[in-house]
């Protein structure tokens, strides 16, 4: 079954990347691996659209890890008032630099392990950081479009990010996993998404499982 799955992942990464070429790479704006971390910290629930928005100014103003050590909230909350939980990730943007500061001598690390440590990043920021900032393809970061169209194409029966996660990284040849994860974004977001699939419009209808057209 491995072996299918990786037979049909390379079918469906070829057909994705024809489809989305010019949307393979994240849509948050960033200028160093610290504003990739900010960006990606507030991007959580919350549109990249909306993200860009709110850091066009703060970068400008607070472009460096150093900048937020000493910082107050209230300060920062004027920037990202209008994303979703941002008392919470402003929060968390602070003690991030701070722990940083503390621990990594103002640098980002470049490893899954380290990065973690820091607060409000878990795994999926991490591995977007990782990718983003660094072009490092250790992980694939899992978001809620990619646990569905994994579930829909078939490759897993699981919403857990990290056994996703697992399972891509075993099936997806290395030359794709730099994509996977933003290529099941885009499908997630315009045809494949959790409230409803448009498999009529959908370039893997044919090869699909959970596809509705596969033989019109
Ligand atoms: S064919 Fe339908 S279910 Fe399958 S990936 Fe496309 S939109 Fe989703």
């Amino acid at each position: 079954m491995s072996n299918n799955k990786r037979i049909f992942l390379k079918k469906v990464m070829t057909k994705l990347k024809l489809r989305y070429k010019n949307n393979l790479k994240s849509s948050l704006n960033f200028s160093s691996p610290w504003q990739l971390l900010v960006a990606t910290i507030l991007s959580a629930q919350a549109q990249d659209k909306q993200v860009n928005k709110a850091t066009v100014k703060l970068f400008k103003k607070y472009p460096d890890v150093n900048d937020y050590l000493n910082l107050k909230p209230s300060v920062l909350f004027k920037y990202i008032i209008h994303i979703g939980l941002y008392k919470n990730k402003g929060k968390n943007i602070i003690a991030a630099s701070r722990y940083i500061n503390d621990n990594f001598n103002l640098k980002i690390p470049k490893s899954i392990e380290e990065l973690t440590q820091i607060p409000g990043v878990g795994r999926k920021t991490a591995n977007v950081v990782l990718s983003g900032a660094y072009n490092l393809h250790y992980g694939i970061a899992i978001d809620t479009h990619c646990i569905t169209v994994a579930n829909r194409l078939g490759l897993v029966k699981t919403k857990n990010p990290e056994k996703i996660e697992r399972v891509l990284i075993d099936n997806v040849d290395i030359n794709n996993r730099k994509y996977v994860s933003n290529a099941f974004i885009a499908l997630g977001r315009d045809t494949c998404t959790a409230r409803k699939k448009y498999c009529d419009r959908c370039v893997l209808r044919k090869i699909c499982p959970s596809s509705d057209y596969k033989y019109r």
